[in-house]
């Protein structure tokens, strides 16, 4: 089975009485896996009989009641194929009687796995030396739930995102910031990017004092058409804010708390973009660490 195959599952449970592992026999009561690990023993030494669902190696199946199947079926729909939550529960309910509660706690769970992982890669390396980076704020809005459209001026209603574009390997960052004071946006960069890079902002008077660690490079939009900004222009982060901004609207429409979550997610489906590499990194932040 590709679950156990790819270490969704694992092999063998070890008995914790008996210290001898658990096989895998054929079972239709237990649960609706249709096996469990049992204690049986082996040649001249009696098991103790006791049963483990197979499920509890892992957090992903251990999380649900609903079969295997199921599981990867649902995950499949909304972060592999990349319908969006209502979408994705149309096109499962035609095979599978699955509630809606049911599939968003699956994918409230995968998103978070996600989350931390596009953290974590963030925290392990810094953008640059010699690569140029494109940086930018933007805001992000956030509406009431009983009313549509944007409602900016509400409290907390304007969320500001700093983002990160680096030329050449295209990767990107964007992080939630309290606010784009000078203080709040040099942490950010410091933490981000390599001292002595190369990088390109716009005028906005908060990447002042850049220059002392960077080779930094301000343009005026509003002085200077788009077509002069030439070289250093900040086209290709602002592209990425087209594009999660639209990720956002087909996936939260901008009603959840987790704004950073949602992101993030935009985040890891623009560096896995094909059915195969989405699989593959699934698998591989849900496989069990021996
Ligand atoms: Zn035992």
């Amino acid at each position: 089975m590709a679950i156990t195959s790819n270490n969704l599952l694992l092999p063998v449970s070890v008995c914790e009485a008996c210290r001898l592992p658990r096989s895998r026999i054929p079972c239709k009561d237990y649960t609706n896996d249709q096996c469990v690990f049992k204690c049986c023993g082996r040649e001249g030494i009696k098991g103790c009989n006791s049963k483990k669902s197979i499920r509890n190696s892992s957090k992903l199946f251990k999380s649900s009641k609903k079969t295997l199947m199921e599981i990867v079926r649902i995950i499949f729909e909304y972060f592999v194929k990349g319908l969006n939550a209502c979408e994705a529960q149309r096109e499962i309910c035609q095979y599978y009687p699955i509630d809606y509660k049911t599939i968003f706690k699956l994918y409230k769970y995968t998103r978070k796995i996600i989350s931390e992982y596009i953290t974590q890669q963030a925290r392990e390396t810094k953008l640059g030396p010699t690569n140029v980076i494109e940086i930018d704020e933007s805001v992000f809005a956030r509406t009431n739930n009983h009313k549509s459209g944007y409602d900016i001026h509400k409290k907390n209603a304007k969320i500001w995102v700093l983002g990160f574009f680096e030329r050449n390997t295209k990767q990107a960052r964007a992080f939630i910031v309290p606010d784009r004071s000078k203080k709040t946006l040099l942490k950010f960069i410091s933490d981000n990017v390599a001292e002595g890079s190369t990088i390109y902002t716009d005028s906005w008077k908060g990447y002042n004092g850049l220059c002392e660690n960077y080779a930094h490079k301000a343009i005026n939009k509003s002085e200077r058409r788009p077509s002069k900004y030439g070289e250093c222009g900040t086209n290709q982060i602002e592209s990425l804010w087209s594009l999660i901004k639209r990720d956002i609207c087909k996936y939260s429409c901008f009603k959840k708390n987790n704004i950073q979550e949602f992101i993030n997610e935009s985040l890891w489906r623009r560096q896995f973009k094909s059915i195969d590499e989405r699989i593959q990194s699934l698998i591989s932040l849900f496989q069990i660490k021996h």
